[in-house]
């Protein structure tokens, strides 16, 4: 059996303060065989994070959290990045067709950006898009205050249920996590194709309240406080990152 969290935000998301280096390194510490990187409307990290993944010994899923014009959506097993802004069918059909399957991520709780109940029912209507959205996170351990309402509604769904942290900070990786059979990135895939992932939320305590965790990263990140590594085998520090060098990777992004 192997474990994968598949939604994480690296320093590429604007409100997120982890390298990649650091994710990955997080990674292998708790146990996880497979991540994704799913920053927002963005994919740099992701394919970064691919490049680096062998030394640390865990497999990369190339993603982002996509932000359509119904809510956020994680795409996953894309090469490019989807374009915000489109329907949730308009983004279910350009992830088909790039060769990626969508996660519904923290659903069903009126915030302002996560996708509704009809929404999602909608797509089951439509046979042109259905087969693309392959799940649905009952456990988002960032908005975990909404978790029992998507965990009862995901039985009316044929969808593969997930347990994902949504880290923005690297403690929280693998805090939530999804079981599966195998242990790689395509037998992962396999699973969600079937449906046959197992959701393990987090039983224990956290360290902080959502909305003091909120406020003390996006802080964090306006003050350039990132958490790095440098390999494998060397601790996570979170100091002031090297500004130029949090410029030049947001730059990259533009591009
Ligand atoms: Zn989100
Ligand atoms: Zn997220």
């Amino acid at each position: 059996m192997g474990f994968a969290d598949l939604h994480i935000h690296s320093m590429y998301s604007p409100d997120a303060t982890t390298t990649v280096r650091a994710v990955l390194k997080q990674a292998a510490d708790v146990g996880l065989d497979v991540v994704a990187i799913t920053d927002h409307d963005a994919i740099t990290g992701a394919l970064e994070a691919r490049e680096l993944a062998s030394q640390y010994n865990v497999e990369v899923v190339t993603g982002a959290e996509v932000t359509t014009s119904d809510g956020h959506l994680v795409a996953l097993y894309v090469e490019k990045l989807p374009p915000a802004g489109m329907s949730l069918d308009e983004t279910l059909i350009w992830i088909g067709h790039h060769g990626g399957i969508a996660i519904a991520p923290h659903p069903f709780n009126n915030l302002p950006n996560s996708l509704d109940l009809h929404v999602v029912m909608g797509v089951f209507n439509r046979p042109r898009v259905k087969g693309f959205l392959k799940g649905i996170e009952v456990y988002n351990m960032a908005t975990r205050a909404f978790n029992d309402t998507a965990e009862k509604l995901s039985v009316y769904l044929p969808l593969a249920k997930t347990a994902a942290s949504d880290a923005h900070v690297y403690w929280a990786i693998g805090v939530g996590r999804t079981q599966f059979h195998g242990s790689s990135a395509d037998d992962l895939r396999d699973a969600l194709e079937k449906a046959s992932t197992i959701p393990i939320p987090f039983e224990g305590k956290m360290p902080a309240p959502p909305l003091l965790s909120w406020i003390r990263r996006i802080f964090m990140r306006r003050l350039g406080y990132i958490s790095d590594t440098v390999s494998a085998s060397s601790p996570i520090n979170t100091q002031r990152f090297d500004r130029d060098a949090l410029l030049k990777a947001m730059k990259k992004l533009k591009k």
